[in-house]
């Protein structure tokens, strides 16, 4: 008997990040909005083993240090049973691209798991879990949209009204996310930027819950993206080259490098889409749709 997951990739319409603390990290405000691109995680019952497979999966581990064992290994001790999992990973999100595709794995595997192992163990256990794992996971379990206080791992959920349709802009490489959090600090030592403490947007929230686009992409905001782009400067042109074609809104998605373009429907995402493949300023660009549910059973 095999169980398959199918998990969504996020994107972030608000990455608000505050100033470094004593212990390394930052306080964040995050909305996390889940779209339809999508990895499918299968575990089988046997010895605990990765398998990947992808057009482009390059970088990211077979074996125990993929995420995905990490996942399966903690919640076996958490229930206090063998770890027998053999999981194997259909990738299509892409790999280091800033949409949380390795912590979108380790929720498959957690929900995988635990209905081989554990069927009906509560969500909040699995996000419990899942945080420990990296502060992405718990929103790949939940989906939607939701907000992330603290070190993002805090989810409230947000309502939203309709879908939303993006176009995502697929770069050749990856960024490293310490990397970009690094740069941040860095850009910000050097020219004496005082960071405020991250506030949610109201003109965001008030998007999302009316269903504006046009205002949602006026109000997409991410404090990593200097950083971004001062490590991968053809981004710019990436992001310069969406508004050209009329995109509501452009920013990269996280810590980069895949950048984000609010489109203001799905023929809008299709023809942004086409246009920014003609323009040669992407690996790939494709189209998807949000909000879409967390990590699902099929
Ligand atoms: P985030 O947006 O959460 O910062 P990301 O989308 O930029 O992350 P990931 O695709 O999650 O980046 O990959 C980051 C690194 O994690 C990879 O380069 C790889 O070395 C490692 N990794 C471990 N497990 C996985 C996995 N299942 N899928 C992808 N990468 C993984």
């Amino acid at each position: 008997m095999s169980v398959t997951v199918r998990v969504p990739a996020k994107v972030n319409l608000q990455l608000g990040v505050g100033p470094l603390r004593d212990d390394g990290y930052h306080d964040l405000v995050n909305v996390f909005h889940a779209v339809s691109l999508f990895d499918e995680v299968t575990v089988t019952p046997g010895p605990l083993a990765v398998t990947v497979e992808g057009a482009s999966i390059e970088g990211v581990p077979a074996g125990p240090d993929n995420l995905a064992a990490r996942a399966a290994l903690l919640l076996a001790e958490h229930l206090g049973v063998p770890a027998e999992a053999s999981i194997h990973i259909r990738k299509e999100i892409p790999v280091a691209g800033g949409m949380a595709g390795g912590s979108a794995d380790a929720a498959a595997a957690l929900l995988g798991c635990a209905e081989l192992w554990n069927p009906g163990l509560p969500l909040k256990t699995l996000m419990d879990l899942g945080g420990q794992l990296g502060s992405d996971v718990p929103f790949a379990l939940l989906g939607g949209t939701a907000v992330g206080v603290g070190r993002g791992e805090v989810l409230t959920p947000l309502p939203t009204s309709g879908e939303f349709h993006w176009v995502f802009a697929l770069a050749d490489g990856g960024l490293s996310t310490p990397a970009v959090y690094a740069e941040c600090d860095r850009l910000r030592a050097a020219y004496e930027q005082h960071a405020e403490w991250p506030h949610e947007s109201p003109a965001l929230l008030a998007a999302l819950a009316e269903g504006d686009a046009k205002a949602l992409g006026a109000a997409l905001t991410n404090d990593l993206q200097p950083a971004a782009l001062s490590l991968m400067p053809a981004l710019q042109r990436t992001i310069s080259a969406g508004r050209d074609f009329g995109a509501l809104g452009a920013l990269v998605s996280g810590s980069g490098p895949t950048c984000a373009f609010l489109a203001s429907d799905a023929e809008h995402a299709a023809d942004l889409a086409a246009a920014l493949r003609g323009a040669g300023v992407a690996r790939a660009a494709v189209h998807a749709a949000g909000p879409v549910p967390g990590a699902t059973v099929l």
